[in-house]
């Protein structure tokens, strides 16, 4: 499986899978989540609307509608408390979910965006090192490639320091 480190708008990707950073309601917010479903189109929404939500570490899978991918796998990070209210493991568990359904789905590449890192407050270093670890440790084997996606340089060297160094 190779991991690689891209900078720019996730919603451009042509991967089997775009990971959608969104919130429990799952019918759209700000951030990566508003992209998302602005590149999608409505159908988008129409179909989340049909999942009833999502608790916070889990994720559900959708069309991709009008993006290049195939599939949007939405997870919700946790919002950043200050580390002591199980931040560390809620995200973790929205890797390996997204990644569970990757393997259901038998796909072969998916990207993900820095969840949590956003509106929701997750310091980004101790973020981009449980991405890089849980990827490295849950990946299906069916998964050929992960993408990391980043919107800023700063986040794509903190991945690529996590990635030299795991
Ligand atoms: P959260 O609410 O989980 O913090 P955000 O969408 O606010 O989610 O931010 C998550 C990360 O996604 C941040 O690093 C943000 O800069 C990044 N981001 C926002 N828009 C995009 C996009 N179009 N493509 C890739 N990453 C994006």
């Amino acid at each position: 499986m190779k991991i690689e480190v891209v900078e720019g708008d996730i919603t451009l990707l042509d991967v089997d899978a775009i990971i959608n950073a969104a919130n429990n309601s799952l019918l759209g917010g700000g951030g990566v989540d508003g992209a998302i479903h602005k590149a999608a189109g409505p159908e988008l929404l129409t179909e989340c609307r049909t999942l009833g939500g999502c608790p916070t570490g889990e994720a559900k899978i959708t069309a991709g509608y009008r993006l290049p991918a195939r599939y949007v796998i939405h997870t919700v990070g946790p919002i950043w408390h200050g580390g002591q209210q199980s931040e560390p493991e809620l995200l973790a568990r929205c890797y390996q979910n997204s990644l569970a359904l990757t393997a259901e789905h038998q796909l072969r590449s998916v990207a993900f965006p820095a969840i949590s890192c956003g509106v929701y407050g997750y310091p980004p270093a101790p973020a981009v090192r449980i991405a890089v670890s849980t990827v490295r440790r849950a990946a299906p084997v069916t998964l050929e490639q992960v993408l990391f996606c980043c919107f800023s340089q700063e986040l794509a060297q903190l991945y690529r320091q996590a990635l030299a160094e795991s």
